[in-house]
Formats: C-alpha cells, sequence, structure tokens
C-alpha cells in the first residue's frame, strides 16, 4: 500500500507514520508512506528520528495548499490518511487566518489533487470540537456540528468539504473524529506536555478558570490504531468516532501531572478562563466497536505514567522547541 500522510512531522502524524512503518499496525507490512508536511512551528523532522532512513519513508517538505507540491505527492498513491492542520486553539483565537487557509483550502487542495489522480481512499483527520460543548451524555456521528472555535470551526468546515467530495464526486472519504489526545512527541504548548515539561523543571503551571472544563482523553498510539482501522475497512462516506474513555476535568488532570511529576498544588496558578470555552467533550465510540471491533488498549494512568517518563527522559527534544517558543510558564 502506497499512503500519503500529510503532517506526518507533527505529534499525531509522526506516530501514525512511526508505528505504520515499525510494523505496529496492521497496514504496516508492506506500506510506503510519503510524508507531505511544510515543518510549521509544530511540525518537527525529529519526530520520524526511529524510522529516519527506513527504506518505505519519503519526506517531502511542502505546504497543503501548494497545487504543484501536492499534485506531484499524490500521483500514484493508494490512500491520503491527511493529518496536516494548524491545531491549537489558542492561536485560533488570537489570529483565525492560517486556521482558515490551512484547514479549509488546504484540504480542498488534497481533495482535488486526490481525485485528479484516482487515490484510492481519502482518510481525513479530524476532532471531537467540531460538536462545541455537551452538558450530558456522548455525542453520536450524527449529532449537530456546533463548533466554538476558529479552530473547531476550521475543521468543520474541512469535515464537511471532505463528505461533500464523496457525495458531489463519489469519491471514497472517511472522517476520524478523536478526542484530546495525548503521548510523547507532544508539541510542549498544549495542557500535558506543558504542564509535565514546567513540572520537571520545578516552574508553575496555569490552569484556565476554574478548572472544571472536562476532556476525554485518548493515548496517540490508540488514536492512530483507530484511523488506520478505519483506512483499512470503515465504509466510504462515513464518519467515526475515536475516543479514549477517561473523561477527566482539568483540575482531575492537573490532580494527577502534579503527583506524577512530584508537584504539589502550590505549583498551580489560576489564569483567566479562555474565550469560548467548551466545557465538556465525549463521544460515543460505539459504532467504531460494533462495526470494526476499536477497543482503545492504553488505560489513562500507564498512558501518562509512559509520557511522563518520556518527556523525563528526552529534554534534548522540547527544550529547544519551548525556547523557540518563547513558550510562558
Ligand atoms: P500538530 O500541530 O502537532 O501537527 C500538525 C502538522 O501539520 C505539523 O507537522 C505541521 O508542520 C503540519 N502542517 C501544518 N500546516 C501545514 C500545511 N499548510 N502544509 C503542510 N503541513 C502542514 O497537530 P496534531 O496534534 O498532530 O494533530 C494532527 C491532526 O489530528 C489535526 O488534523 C488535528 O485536528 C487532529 N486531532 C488532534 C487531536 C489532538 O489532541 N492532538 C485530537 C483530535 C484530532
Amino acid at each position: 500500500m502506497r499512503l500519503l500522510v500529510t503532517g506526518g512531522a507533527g505529534f499525531v502524524g509522526s506516530q501514525f507514520v512511526r508505528a505504520t512503518l515499525l510494523g505496529e499496525l496492521p497496514s504496516g507490512t508492506d506500506t510506503r508512506v510519503t510524508v507531505l508536511d511544510s515543518l510549521t512551528y509544530a511540525g518537527n523532522e525529529a519526530n520520524l528520528g526511529p524510522v529516519t532512513g527506513h527504506p518505505g519513508l519519503r519526506f517531502v517538505r511542502g505546504d497543503i495548499r501548494d497545487r504543484e507540491v501536492v499534485d506531484a505527492v499524490a500521483a500514484g498513491q493508494d490512500a491520503v490518511v491527511h493529518f496536516a492542520a494548524e491545531s491549537h486553539v489558542d492561536r485560533s483565537v488570537v489570529d483565525a487566518s492560517p486556521f482558515v487557509s490551512t484547514n479549509v483550502l488546504g484540504t480542498q487542495v488534497l481533495l482535488d489533487a486526490a481525485r485528479r489522480h484516482r487515490v484510492g481512499r481519502f482518510a481525513h483527520v479530524s476532532t471531537d470540537e467540531v460538536y462545541g460543548s455537551v452538558a450530558e451524555g456522548s455525542w453520536t456521528e450524527s449529532s449537530p456540528l456546533a463548533p466554538s472555535s476558529p479552530y473547531a470551526a476550521s475543521k468543520a468546515a474541512s469535515d464537511l468539504m471532505v463528505l461533500a467530495y464523496h457525495r458531489t464526486h463519489g469519491m471514497d472519504v472517511t472522517v476520524t473524529r478523536c478526542s484530546n489526545t495525548y503521548g510523547p512527541y507532544h508539541f510542549p504548548e498544549k495542557m500535558i506536555p506543558l504542564f509535565v515539561t514546567n513540572l520537571l523543571d520545578g516552574r508553575t503551571v496555569p490552569l484556565y478558570g476554574d478548572g472544571r472544563n472536562v476532556r476525554d482523553w485518548l493515548h496517540v498510539s490508540d488514536h492512530c490504531r483507530g484511523v488506520d482501522l478505519v483506512l483499512r475497512r470503515g465504509r466510504a462516506g462515513e464518519v467515526y468516532h475515536v475516543g479514549g474513555g477517561t473523561e477527566l476535568s482539568n483540575r482531575e488532570l492537573t490532580g494527577r501531572l502534579l503527583a506524577a511529576c512530584g508537584a504539589g498544588w502550590d505549583s498551580v496558578v489560576r489564569v483567566a478562563d479562555r474565550k469560548g470555552h467548551d466545557l465538556r467533550y465525549s463521544l460515543s465510540v460505539a459504532k467504531i466497536r460494533e462495526e470494526l471491533g476499536y477497543e482503545p488498549l492504553t488505560g489513562f494512568d500507564a498512558g501518562l505514567a509512559g509520557t511522563v517518563a518520556w518527556y523525563r527522559d528526552n529534554r534534548d527534544w522540547w527544550e529547544p522547541l519551548k525556547a523557540r517558543a518563547g513558550l510562558p510558564t
């Protein structure tokens, strides 16, 4: 199988590429991967370190909005697995332009190239944030989209574009909507890696508002197993949820992170809440479980312990990133 993986130097995309080429995913045994990534501040070739030099890997530095580049790499592929995106909600609150440009326009450029080259399947990777906030119960794949942030709105727009290419052009597309993902190689501006790296350095951590906001946590290896299952066996034109099954308030999560890093609540600084901050996300995973047999395999406690250990052991990876990004502590 020949895969074009966009955003393959980012957090989730690089896990997918590593797992595929190292044979940790079923589609990996005979797969050749072309990574297309423009290496924004969030992209990092070092994330592909464990598979550098692998005969099945080709890395192309390029932008998904660049029609010529996209056309060249789409030719001859069996499938596109589309991770590339601007992904940080806080940045979309400050400036939504790159989010609309990459997430919406970039997706449309890719869809057109995939169609021109008759790529077999277009597996679009999306997020539970497209649904907004849910007070009780869990979203199903047919729940209405009600995004709160410009990031979530741009992802919802890209999902609808992908599904429209299925209806209009008969393209073979799938959409996965995944919950908050954590694990190694996560850019240290997001909550878990920011808190862990600050705490490892004896610094404080910023907790939004009253910390009541609830998220469902999914280990990055389970996220990629879900994407791989849907890529290989999902039905065309369908949306599938990939959830982790561990709902925690940010306050509860903070408590776990403090304990894991040997710090106390005096390390926590309350900061003004994020604008438009959704209170709760919750995905039903009944569809992917019943149709494709998906279950998350990494329990949260083990996953978090492994993640903290990885950051403890890989300062060389995150220290320069934090310094370059001028991240507040
Ligand atoms: P990330 O920010 O770590 O990585 C994004 C990657 O895309 C980077 O390597 C970046 O260089 C690349 N990229 C950005 N703009 C590009 C462009 N115009 N052209 C080419 N490459 C470009 O993001 P992530 O956390 O790995 O998320 C990957 C996907 O998974 C996104 O689509 C995101 O919406 C989705 N997702 C993420 C999570 C999560 O919690 N991390 C949860 C659900 C869904």
